[in-house]
């Protein structure tokens, strides 16, 4: 071990991945976690006999699971059971469903079936979108905590995949004409949080990645991950404070020096990293006056991703429903419009997940759980959740109900929790319960995003959602790696 001391702010993926990371590179590692257990928005919810993901349930790139894991000398494998899902999953409109899958033979075929003379466009979008991803993968490998990062080949070749093209949406018509075609291939926009007619062109990799690498689930849900990655910083000689809420970041004029629990208790650290969402941190975890580029005003004028509803149920019954479903409202354009400018629609779109059809430690036998998201809009929107909620439930147990094969969900309930864009901002400490953190437009990308070492405090690093790469668990990962080797190149060379 050497002798510098890292005190770690959240045990979500990202600070995980990061302590993981430092503690086998022999750093002095306590991550510290408000919660019970670690995980974050990747944590599991417990309900009786019935265990849910909180957040995430699509395991994609797993490649970069398994080079965290590496870093560390381990194989992912020995911690985790994976399983490919094929098909990958289904997507539901009002006239037609088609089964996406990562197998391009049974995509080809598929896609015949339900939009037939389109396989040419497919097979462009697999040759286009390939090269396009192998010019972004370095970028998100780099650091951007510099201007001069942009002066680079490897960036400079990534320049057009990145900052040209508009929107997703714009860039699958190269492709496919037909709107719904282009929504198949551009929904994964949601996974950010954002619209597919105002998300750029870059993030069509990942509904290149799914295509490419497939989907997997985690054997006991995606939150083993986080368990899987607490493990490993425990065996490296790390430590976890789980219930240990950070009030403070003790800064020293410009240099953060260490950190004070709610408890009181106060410690010293060489280097903090910040886990903790991006937004609610740099409002609530530093003195008012203290930064200038992220004030609190300026923290508000940023752009962000919309938030969820959340409905977990246990239900007395299994459904033959696929693994993941996502079911498109009628006019899908107008209820993107509805969550990008406040609005709760009510025709909404929504993702169900049917995880028992493929892991059955996750229910009581003869039962199951079911994981519904609504996208919404974010709390700028300022809807009373405290009002809208019983109605909504409503809302969606109907719209299940309507469109999906499981037509007696409301008489099948057994337990369940509901998380509303309130509960993500006030319990998960979620800025605006903006649940796919700031939002990935071509402003907040790259060096334009919070950068992994944190321009404003010295000795102050950020990992997760809201520093670069972006959201979603592989460029969460991604974070924790860049960050982690900026401290121990600093810790080395003192820069
Ligand atoms: C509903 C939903 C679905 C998603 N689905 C997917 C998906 O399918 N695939 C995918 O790749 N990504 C998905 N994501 C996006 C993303 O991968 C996850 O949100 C991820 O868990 C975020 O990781 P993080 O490390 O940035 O933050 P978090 O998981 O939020 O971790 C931050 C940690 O900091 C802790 N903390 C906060 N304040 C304090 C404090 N004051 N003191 C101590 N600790 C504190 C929190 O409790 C938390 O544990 C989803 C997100 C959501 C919300």
């Amino acid at each position: 071990m050497n002798d510098m001391k890292v005190g770690i702010v959240g045990g979500g993926p990202g600070g995980l991945g990061c302590a993981m990371s430092l503690a086998h590179n022999g750093f002095d590692v306590t991550v510290f976690e408000q919660a019970s257990d670690v995980g974050g928005r990747n944590a599991s919810i417990r309900l009786g006999d019935f265990a849910f993901d909180t957040g995430p349930t699509f395991l994609n790139m797993k490649f970069v699971l398994d080079e965290l894991f590496q870093l560390c000398g381990r194989d992912s494998s020995d911690y985790l059971k994976f399983k490919l899902l094929d098909p990958m999953y289904q997507l539901s409109f009002v006239d037609r469903e088609i089964l996406m899958s990562s197998n391009k033979e049974s995509m080809n075929k598929e896609l015949e079936r339900v939009f037939p003379g389109n396989i040419h466009g497919l097979e462009k979008f697999y040759v286009k979108e390939k090269a396009r991803f192998e010019k972004i993968l370095p970028n998100l490998r780099r650091d951007f905590s510099r201007l001069t990062s942009f002066i680079s080949p490897k960036v400079i070749r990534a320049i057009p995949y990145i900052f040209a093209g508009g929107s997703i949406y714009d860039n699958l018509g190269k492709y496919f004409k037909e709107e719904k075609l282009r929504v198949c291939f551009t929904f994964q926009s949601k996974y950010l949080g954002m619209s597919p007619w105002e998300c750029p062109a870059a993030f069509t990799m990942i509904s290149f990645v799914e295509h490419e690498f497939g989907v997997y689930h985690v054997m006991g849900g995606l939150s083993q991950l986080s368990k899987a990655m607490a493990k490993v910083v425990i065996e490296e000689g790390g430590n976890l404070e789980t219930g240990a809420r950070v009030e403070e970041l003790v800064t020293s004029g410009r240099k953060v020096t260490g950190l004070r629990l709610q408890s009181g208790e106060a410690y010293s650290f060489d280097y903090i990293v910040v886990n903790a969402d991006f937004g609610y941190a740099f409002t609530k975890l530093v003195e008012p006056d203290k930064l200038r580029k992220y004030s609190q005003q300026n923290i508000s004028k940023k752009r962000y991703s919309c938030s969820t509803f959340m409905l977990y149920l246990g239900v007395k019954k299994q459904y033959s429903a696929p693994h993941h479903n996502i079911v498109f409202s009628h006019d899908y354009r107008s209820n993107i419009n509805d969550i990008v400018q406040g609005r709760l629609s009510d025709d909404f779109s929504f993702y169900v997940q049917n995880a028992c059809v493929t892991d059955k430690t996750l229910a009581p036998r003869g039962k199951s759980t079911v994981y519904v998201l609504v996208p919404v809009p974010n709390n700028f929107s300022e809807i009373d959740w405290g009002e809208e909620k019983p109605g909504f439930r409503g809302k969606v147990l109907d719209a299940i109900e309507a469109r999906t094969s499981m037509k007696d969900i409301s008489d099948k309930i057994e337990v369940e929790r509901i998380i509303t864009p309130e509960d993500w901002e006030n319990e998960y400490n979620v800025y605006k319960g903006a649940t796919f953190n700031l939002a990935h437009n071509i402003r907040q990308m790259l060096y334009f995003r919070p950068h992994n070492r944190f321009e404003e405090l010295q000795n102050c690093y950020l990992v997760g959602g809201g520093t670069h790469p972006g959201s979603g668990l592989p460029t969460i990962y991604l974070s924790s790696i860049i960050s982690a080797g900026l401290i121990s190149r600093h810790a080395k060379i003192g820069r």
